[in-house]
């Protein structure tokens, strides 16, 4: 039997939790309510597979059943809405992203991904305004489609010309809408696969900023083809997809379980017992890759990660940053490959980026869609770790942004009238490369790469990863590689497979492991001790460093599925902090500690110097506002520092923004 559709949706609306929805639209203001696809399936599985299959037809059916519905609901409200959106809230399917193509075109998907750009918000047009030039009548064309459509006649009687009209702003009818791009989820995507993305027209302002770039979305719409131009004379043959959204559901992005089955959950918490569990878990990541074991154990915390504190004033993050600064030919780029591929949700990017939002966020400016807001590597890998090779190499934005993302693990966006706060909540393992092309040990970390201190500052453990010749250990590198490929890798079978692993990884990423009073001791004691080596003046370890312990040994209980931090994780965390000090040329043993020297980069006499030449920049711009280079360098000769040195200076405080040239020949302190 036919059962006529909006009948049938006018049934199934008349529930009290439809009217009830109907109701509340008024209180709201609003001009779209959601329908449960439960049950339309469970009313008739036939009107369920129209909605489907036929969207466009089913959800106008769907509309005038909800505006007869509000009538009864709320008869006044009804009276001054136009007409009612029905968006459906969920599918019983997701369609993967990389599978929408030809046969899904004109149907009703459901999507899933992460938003990886966005438009602000635009007037569309859906009644256009015309003016006839001859005789000056408006005719009001609805609109469909990409292009604006004219009138094909003047409706005035007396006139019926058929151009020209000019378009009328002001009489026009407008609605929001926004423009999206979403992309396959990074720990869903196949090793080795570039993501697949889509596109997404959102309309409605109930739709307004649904979705920021970064967020993980599952949407709901209607696939649409379209062409790109319009050629004079017939329309192409090849269409592009986009989807035209018919309901936006926002998922939270938190760690997943990842599906973890019970034998696998039982497996996991066996693994833990084992005493030798932080040795196995070093000894599971990049097998293949001989030595290095404290970078190695420093990468597995970081993919347990500490736990992120809300204090009422500031977040303290939970995630660790690994800087590997190492010669060209060692292992970087791989081991970093691998931490991705048994993180959670990992990303692999280089310093440059791989699209054109770079490391953190960008705004950029596209002939068609306008100026539109790009999320870059850090935003995408929210909640989980990014891997960026080269970190050097990477873009001026991103120097700038890349401060707050690593600390406040966001990226504020301010341009060309988009303003956005992006979620960044992740675990930066980074590489860089010397800047001389090899590792001078003689120089600083500082002066070995070519990166501001500010940046550096914020990595919790920086190693240097040399390549010296060494016969004992060359001896032992190359037996391992020969019996890599004697045994086809047999000999470097992990203790705990790469699949195992990552599950294990998100397993213990659930729980919030405590300080016991025994670690809080020993942190402590640490921390004073160090502070006191430095207390001459070269100000040295920091409440940075001892936030990074604590993270580091929380990681360390994580990874045992601990919900105690225990002394001997904080006596762990003091090693691996102690070999990242020495490796940027902090020698514990003589407790030698300069920190200022190491992480600044500059001698002390020219630290102070520089100190001596701002004061000098500071007395005169006091009395005449700009400053003379000439004068700045005639006065620091009278203090003691020679003019030839003192241009050097300037240049030095130029770099690092202390001093800004506003004026060619004049100077001023920022
Ligand atoms: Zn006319």
């Amino acid at each position: 039997m036919e059962v006529d559709p909006q009948q049938a949706f006018e049934e199934i609306l008349s529930s009290e939790k439809y009217l009830e929805r109907l109701s509340s639209m008024a209180s709201r203001g609003a001009e779209a309510f959601t329908l449960d696809f439960e049950d339309v399936l469970s009313y008739s599985f036939e009107l369920a597979r129209s909605l489907v299959d036929k969207p466009d037809e089913a959800l106008k059916h769907a509309s005038n059943a909800a505006m007869q519905r509000l009538r009864v609901a709320s008869p006044g409200y009804a009276d001054q809405v136009k007409g009612i959106t029905v968006r459906v809230s969920q599918l019983p399917e997701v369609t993967p992203i990389r599978e929408i193509g030809a046969k899904h075109i004109g149907k009703l998907v459901m999507v899933e991904g992460i938003v990886v750009r966005s438009t602000p918000v635009q007037p569309l047009v859906v009644v256009a305004a015309f003016r006839c030039r001859a005789c000056g009548e408006v005719t009001r064309v609805p609109q469909e489609g990409e292009f604006l459509r004219q009138p094909y006649r003047c409706q005035n009687p007396d006139c019926r010309r058929s151009g020209c009209f000019d378009f009328v702003e002001s009489e026009s009818e407008y609605v929001d809408s926004q423009s999206l791009r979403i992309q396959e989820l990074p720990e869903e995507l196949p090793p080795g696969q570039i993501p697949t993305s889509l596109d997404l027209k959102a309309v409605g302002s109930d739709l307004r900023d649904a979705a920021r770039p970064g967020d993980h979305v599952k949407v709901v719409g209607i696939v649409r083809a379209s062409s790109t131009f319009m050629p004079k004379g017939g329309s192409p043959r090849t269409l592009k997809i986009h989807v035209d959204v018919n309901n936006i559901v926002p998922v939270s992005r938190e760690p997943e379980s990842l599906n973890i089955s019970p034998e696998e959950e039982a497996k996991i918490k066996e693994l833990a017992k084992d005493p030798w569990i932080h040795r196995k878990l070093i000894q599971s990541i990049a097998p293949s890759m001989y030595g290095n074991e404290h970078i190695k154990e420093a990468c597995l915390y970081l993919l347990f990660g500490g736990v992120p504190k809300k204090l009422p004033d500031i977040n303290v993050r939970g995630d660790l940053n690994v800087l590997i600064v190492g010669d060209p030919s060692t292992f970087k780029s791989q081991l970093l490959r691998y931490v991705v591929s048994v993180a959670p949700r990992g990303i692999y990017t280089s310093g440059r980026g791989t699209t054109a939002a770079g490391l953190t966020a960008s705004v950029v400016r596209t002939e068609k869609e306008g100026v539109t807001l790009e999320a870059g590597a850090m935003v995408l890998a929210d909640r989980g770790v990014v891997a960026i090779d080269e970190l050097e190499k990477m873009r001026p934005e991103d120097r700038v942004a890349i401060h707050t993302a690593m600390e406040q693990q966001v990226v504020p966006v301010a341009k060309a009238g988009i303003v956005a706060t992006l979620n960044a909540r992740t675990a930066v393992l980074a590489a860089a490369n010397p800047q001389f092309g090899r590792y001078e040990p003689r120089r600083t970390v500082i002066e070995n790469i070519n990166l501001p201190v500010t940046i550096l500052s914020r990595f919790d453990l920086i190693f240097v990863l040399r390549d010296v010749p060494d016969k004992e250990a060359d001896a032992k590198v190359s037996r391992h590689v020969l019996g890599l490929h004697r045994t086809r890798g047999a000999s470097v079978q992990p203790p705990i497979d790469q699949e195992l692993l990552r599950k294990y990884i998100a397993y213990a990423r659930n729980i919030t492991p405590v300080l016991t009073p025994e670690a809080e001791e020993r942190l402590h004691e640490f921390y004073l001790k160090m502070r006191e080596a430095s207390s001459d003046g070269s100000m040295a370890i920091t409440l940075r460093q001892l936030e990074s312990l604590i993270r580091i040994a929380e990681a360390r209980a994580r990874a045992a599925l601990r919900a105690e931090v225990t002394a001997e994780d904080a006596e762990a965390a003091i090693q691996i902090m102690n070999r990242s000090l020495q490796d940027v040329g902090i020698d514990l043993a003589t407790m030698k500690v300069d920190v200022d020297n190491i992480l600044t980069g500059k001698p002390k006499s020219m630290r102070d110097k520089l100190m001596v030449l701002l004061d000098v920049i500071v007395e005169l711009q006091k009395e005449t506002g700009l400053v003379e280079v000439k004068a700045v360098l005639d006065e620091a000769e009278r203090r003691g520092i020679p003019a030839s040195e003192c241009e050097r200076l300037i240049a030095q405080l130029k770099r690092e923004g202390a001093v800004y040239e506003p004026r060619e020949g004049y100077l001023k302190k920022t």
